[in-house]
């Protein structure tokens, strides 16, 4: 997710009434971008189906996100099938060191990535704090992933040079900032990531994308309708 401290407190401050407002003026598109393909078959799996030890916060199921209030269902992380076994390979060597992944977010449906564009102040959306739903997001792919580590000893999330969501300098990957156990976990997590085929954004060190997540296509399915572990019909996927 790309959003702003700034942002946040705006929201806070904003009615119920405000944001409906905002919706109803925003220019955002009512479905998602047609793109003209060819891509993969989607094929979305369960994270934690594949491993069970990769845990979960997912934000956007609770109130605790940006926007103040739950924009899932549902509490789950789907990632195309190619990223969650690299996820699982990176999960098993951060093992070796004493961590291990959670999870904060994955898929996300577009009409999600289309309510966080309608619920911010138009001067945030052309600061690129929220991904523009006329573009469509590469969580919308099934191809990018939000995620820190906890330590195997205790099953706590680690200390980082800064919090999930926080939009400050402090979130870039290469932020000198924090301390040198805060940096060297950040980094260690890149490095761990980036060797399974993740690159990481360059604003927010949570933030990675999957080699090749052009060749999938944006999706709007909810999680409840992803089954199980089956490839996504044609007829589900986005146009
Ligand atoms: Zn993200």
């Amino acid at each position: 997710m790309r959003a702003r401290s700034s942002c946040k407190r705006g929201l806070a401050a904003a009615s119920i009434a405000a944001l409906v407002a905002i919706a109803a003026c925003a220019t955002a598109p009512s479905g998602p971008p047609r793109e003209a393909g060819p891509f993969r078959a989607a094929d979305l799996v369960e994270i934690v189906k594949l491993d069970p030890t990769i845990l979960l916060d997912i934000r956007y199921a609770t109130s605790n996100n940006f926007t103040g209030r739950p924009v899932y269902r549902q509490a789950r992380a789907f990632l195309q099938r190619p990223a969650a076994e690299a996820l699982v390979r990176v999960n098993r060597s951060l093992h070796a060191k004493g961590y291990g992944l959670l999870v904060f977010d994955g898929y996300r449906p577009w009409s999600v990535t289309k309510l966080f564009w309608d619920v911010t102040a138009p001067d945030k959306r052309e600061k690129g704090f929220v991904a523009n739903p006329a573009k469509g997001s590469k969580h919308n792919r099934g191809a990018a992933v939000d995620l820190s580590m906890y330590d195997l000893s205790t099953g706590r999330e680690v200390g980082m040079p800064s919090t999930y969501d926080e939009f400050s300098d402090r979130a870039g990957p290469d932020y000198k900032g924090g301390t040198d156990d805060e940096r060297a976990r950040r980094n260690l997590l890149r490095a761990e990531m980036e060797k399974e085929g993740f690159t990481v954004d360059p604003g927010e060190w949570w933030h990675f994308n999957y080699r090749g997540w052009e060749r999938y296509p944006i999706l709007d399915i909810p999680f409840e309708k992803i089954r199980g572990q089956t490839t996504v019909s044609r007829d589900s996927v986005a146009r």
